[in-house]
């Protein structure tokens, strides 16, 4: 449902070429807000917004975090960051710079416009846990000089810098810890669990299996995950987070791909390689804090989402064939019929 236009407000989104900022991009257009998309198409694509670059409330601007901005906004949700392990390890030093230099950028520009700001954190902040499942008060148990350091160090200091804004400047801030996210517009070359199984499948490969497959992950579906970030922008200012975003239906990584050759018929079967670096051994979220404090729960359980995510990889597959699909810049239109809001 449109919104009335005095509830109008001018959105910045970074990353919002990429999976998820593309995904919540739609939402608050739906919702009639304006958007200005900034990206530097690392990972995003022009494709994942090509949908919207004709909309009279959308805006793109191509740009790095890691340089100052000055825009005026009304909010901010600050996405930008490659998420995929193979992605944020090409550029560790990038990927440290994005996390780091892009939130004292963005918290600056929040700062000179008192605006409120969202930050996209991660599990991973968690690393591999003694924990189990993992509460917000949780501190982590993270390698800091490993392969995945970048990532999980960065997206660490990233959210002391919100913390110490918020102190030091009075800045509202909103921190969202997001477990593993899923859905259509996932990269299918990007290397995650869920696009690497269902796209083998597809192909008819075998599915690689890392390690023994008995670590366990929970999966989020988009949909509901972006439900989750806007209930945290919205919620009361005194409400900062950190707040776990994630579904917790636990599944070992063995049985998410026994769904999927049950799901697509595969007969490839499974293969095994070797286990990752510092991979983390189990990860499901504790969600108390924001079903008390937001009022949600993800609504889509894998049984649901799983067969729309193959959907869309099937159309993927029967738009481009399978030899055009490892180039990291090529993201398809996304097909109708997904159960995915497009802008209005
Ligand atoms: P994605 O790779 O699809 O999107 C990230 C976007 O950020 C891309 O469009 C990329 O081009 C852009 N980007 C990267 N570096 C940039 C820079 N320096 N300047 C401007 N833009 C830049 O990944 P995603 O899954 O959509 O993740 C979005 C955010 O959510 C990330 O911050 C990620 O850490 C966080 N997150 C995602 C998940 C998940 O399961 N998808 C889980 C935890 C956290
Ligand atoms: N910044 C920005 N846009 C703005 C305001 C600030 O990109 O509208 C960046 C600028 O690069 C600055 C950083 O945010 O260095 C942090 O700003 P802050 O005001 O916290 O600190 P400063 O470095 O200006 O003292
Ligand atoms: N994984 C796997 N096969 C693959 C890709 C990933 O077994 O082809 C495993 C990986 O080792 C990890 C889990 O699946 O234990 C989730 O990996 P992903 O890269 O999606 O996200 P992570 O949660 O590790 O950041």
């Amino acid at each position: 449902m449109t919104r009335l236009y005095d509830s109008r407000k001018r959105i910045l989104v970074t990353g919002g070429a990429g999976f998820l900022g593309s995904h919540l991009i739609d939402r608050l257009i739906a919702d009639g807000h304006d958007v200005l998309c900034v990206d530097n198409l690392f990972t995003g694509t022009k494709q994942n917004i090509d949908h919207l670059c004709s909309h009279p409330r959308f805006e793109f601007i191509r740009h790095d975090v890691t340089f100052p901005l000055y825009v005026e906004v009304d909010e901010i949700y600050n996405l930008a960051c490659p998420a995929s392990p193979i992605h944020y390890q090409h550029d560790p030093v990038q990927t440290t710079k994005t996390s780091v230099h892009g939130a004292i950028n963005m918290l600056g520009l929040a700062k000179r416009l008192r605006c409120r700001i969202l930050q996209a954190s991660t599990s991973e902040v968690y690393g591999d846990p003694e924990v189990h499942p993992q509460a917000e008060n949780y501190w982590g148990r993270v390698n800091p000089i490993g392969l995945r350091s970048c990532y999980d160090e960065g997206k660490r200091c990233a959210e002391t810098l919100f913390f110490d804004y918020h102190r030091q400047h009075d800045l509202e801030i909103k921190v969202a810890r997001i477990f593993n996210t899923y859905g259509p517009r996932m990269h299918p070359a990007d290397g995650r669990v869920v696009s690497n199984f269902v796209m083998q499948a597809l192909k008819g490969e075998p599915i690689t299996i890392y390690g023994t497959g008995n670590q366990t992950r929970s999966f989020c579906y988009v949909e509901d995950l972006i439900d989750g970030l806007v209930k945290l922008m919205e919620s009361p200012g005194d409400f900062t987070g950190p707040v776990n975003l994630g579904n917790p239906e636990e599944f070992a990584i063995r049985e998410l791909a026994e769904r999927v050759i049950e799901l697509t018929g595969t007969r490839a079967g499974l293969t095994s390689a070797p286990l990752p670096a510092d991979d983390p051994r189990q990860r499901c979220p504790d969600i108390t804090l924001a079903r008390t404090k937001l009022d949600w729960l993800p609504k889509t359980s894998l049984a649901q989402g799983l067969p729309r995510t193959i959907a869309y990889f099937r159309a993927v597959l029967t738009e481009r064939g399978a030899d055009d699909l490892n180039d990291w810049s090529y993201r398809p239109a996304l097909p109708t019929a997904m159960g995915i809001r497009q802008g209005t």
